[in-house]
């Protein structure tokens, strides 16, 4: 096992604390239902966000749905099918 490759819960409460859309007055924009004026806002907010990175770790972790890091669900799942496998 090698340090990339370290597994366990990350620090959820520092990095979410720090998140752009913590206190959006509209988190819905973060699960727009088409690819429409939602979309594009929540993207435009997640390319302001300081903690993007362990966003976006998170999402594929978890298998979450919407608009994460500036990519939508569909572009995370592409983007893991076509990543090589980690081998820990
Ligand atoms: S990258 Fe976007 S979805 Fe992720 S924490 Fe930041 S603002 Fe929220």
């Amino acid at each position: 096992m090698t340090a990339a490759c370290r597994t366990g819960p990350p620090d959820t409460a520092d990095w979410r604390d720090r998140a752009a859309c913590a206190r959006h007055p509209e988190p819905d924009i973060f699960f727009p239902t088409g690819r429409g004026t939602e979309e594009v806002q929540a993207k435009n907010i997640c390319g302001r966000c300081p903690v993007a990175e362990e966003c976006v770790r998170e999402a594929v972790r978890t298998g979450s749905m919407g608009i994460w890091a500036s990519t939508s669900t569909r572009q995370r799942q592409r983007r893991h099918r076509a990543a090589p496998t980690a081998r820990c």
